[in-house]
């Protein structure tokens, strides 16, 4: 795996859970969803009912796991947590529907990768509270009609375009989660290193920030590979040049490119000139799949200002060249 990749690694699954902030107060960053859904949840509270349906989406590891539960907390509700992969057919939705209690908060990762049957079923269950159980097959098949509590739906997707016009319709609010900051990075990785152990500058921190490629669990992650190699090195406090060296060692670069990044930029500059390319094509060329370039590098690159979508593909940009460190080709050449 890449040290960059966004997607947790197994080891990671615990340490993530300590370095989780427990309520909305707590999380770092994301202003303006903080804000929007503090409103949705205090209604809620007023109000005594069940809060709205939360569509959470954005780029892998921005802290959409981590809201869900913030919400459950906030809520005093207990959280059920499965994955669109999870649930392939409509008996794997009705049962975790059926079984589940007044208030309690459900989160669906990945919301977007759940067998259609099921979409379904969970268009009536989110708006109606309740589901038709089909019994039985053909001529003699009945439907038998099941209420369920009040409950919130919290769906995770890494591109609410990805979901399909009805289902994001059901939900009451969406919240977009951006990249963050080198400065929330920051007061990220300070968290961490406390219960980490580790010591380092305010360059040192802003050396590790920057390279975070936007991504609290890429900066929690690029933290302890620092960790690693500052104890292997015996230094004691991790300054710029040392947090520098170690992640060069570790092949992620001064804007946080990792190789499958660094990939579709040199796949677009020197076998197609710049573009313009088709996303397949790129995802072939680089060996991924085009989900992965689509929802991981791609709104990176875009973000830093490396990639650009046109309506005819993939073009690089001038600054992709030099980042590459290539000329870049005279205006209007073939
Ligand atoms: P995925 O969709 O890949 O599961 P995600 O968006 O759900 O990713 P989380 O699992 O919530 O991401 O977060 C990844 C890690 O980053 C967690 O360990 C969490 O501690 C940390 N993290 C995320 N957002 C924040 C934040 N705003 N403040 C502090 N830490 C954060």
């Amino acid at each position: 795996r890449e040290v960059v990749d966004a997607a947790p690694m197994a080891e990671e699954k615990a340490m993530e859970a300590a370095l989780r902030p427990k309520a909305l107060g707590d999380f770092v960053g994301q202003q303006t969803v903080r804000h929007q859904l503090s409103l949705v949840l205090q209604s809620s509270r007023l109000r005594g009912a069940a809060a709205d349906h939360v569509l959470l989406s954005g780029p892998p590891g921005l802290g959409k796991t981590t809201l869900a539960m913030i919400i459950a907390a906030e809520m005093d509700a207990s959280l059920r947590v499965t994955s669109g992969p999870a649930i392939q057919h409509s008996g794997d939705l009705a049962a975790i529907l059926s079984s589940l209690t007044e208030g309690e908060v459900l989160f669906v990762d990945e919301i977007h990768r759940m067998a259609r049957p099921a979409e379904e079923m969970l268009y009536m269950a989110m708006e109606d509270f309740r589901v038709d159980i089909v019994v039985g097959k053909g001529a003699g098949a009945t439907s038998i009609p099941l209420e369920l509590p009040q409950f919130t739906l919290v769906g995770a997707t890494t591109r609410a375009g990805l979901l399909p016009g009805p289902l994001r319709d059901r939900f009451g609010f969406t919240g977009h989660l951006e990249y963050y900051g080198v400065g929330e990075l920051e007061h990220v990785l300070r968290r961490s290193a406390e219960l980490l152990q580790v010591q380092a500058t305010d360059a040192g921190f802003a050396e590790i920030a920057s390279r975070s490629r936007g991504t609290p669990r890429v900066t929690n992650r690029l933290l302890r590979r620092v960790r690693d190699w500052a104890l292997v090195h015996e230094v004691d406090l991790v300054d710029d040049d040392a947090a520098a060296e170690a992640l060069d060692t570790y092949e992620v670069d001064r804007r946080g490119l990792d190789r499958l990044d660094r990939a579709v930029l040199e796949a677009l500059c020197s076998t197609f000139r710049g573009g313009p390319v088709g996303l397949s094509t790129l995802a072939i060329l680089v060996g991924e799949e085009t989900e992965t370039v689509e929802t991981v590098a791609e709104p990176y690159l875009v973000r830093e200002g490396l990639l650009a979508r046109t309506p005819r593909g993939r073009v690089a940009t001038e600054a992709a060249w030099r980042h590459l460190g290539l000329e870049p080709p005279e205006q209007g050449a073939p």
